[in-house]
């Protein structure tokens, strides 16, 4: 099974391998990107992104300005989809 990658947005460009906050308050350990759109220049996919992190994106809940959007999970999970496909 696919895991929806949480949204992690930010006006700055951000680095894999950090912890970040996602939108919807999950705490991402060494995030590893499963995508990124820098400055919305691409849709997001809706279907691969957690839906809390997507009805704040898309309610504008956020405080910071948004203009690089990540899809990201934790090291460990990405971890855990290798073996799984393996
Ligand atoms: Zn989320």
């Amino acid at each position: 099974m696919k895991r929806q990658p949480h949204l992690i947005v930010s006006p700055d460009p951000l680095k894999p391998g950090e912890n970040y906050q996602a939108l919807c308050g999950k705490e991402i350990e060494q995030a590893v990107w499963v995508w990124q759109v820098v400055e919305r220049g691409e849709a997001v996919d809706r279907l691969k992104t957690c839906p809390k992190c997507w009805g704040r994106l898309i309610s504008g809940e956020s405080s910071e300005p948004v203009k690089y959007v990540y899809g990201a999970i934790s090291a460990r999970d990405a971890q855990a989809e290798t073996e799984e496909v393996a």
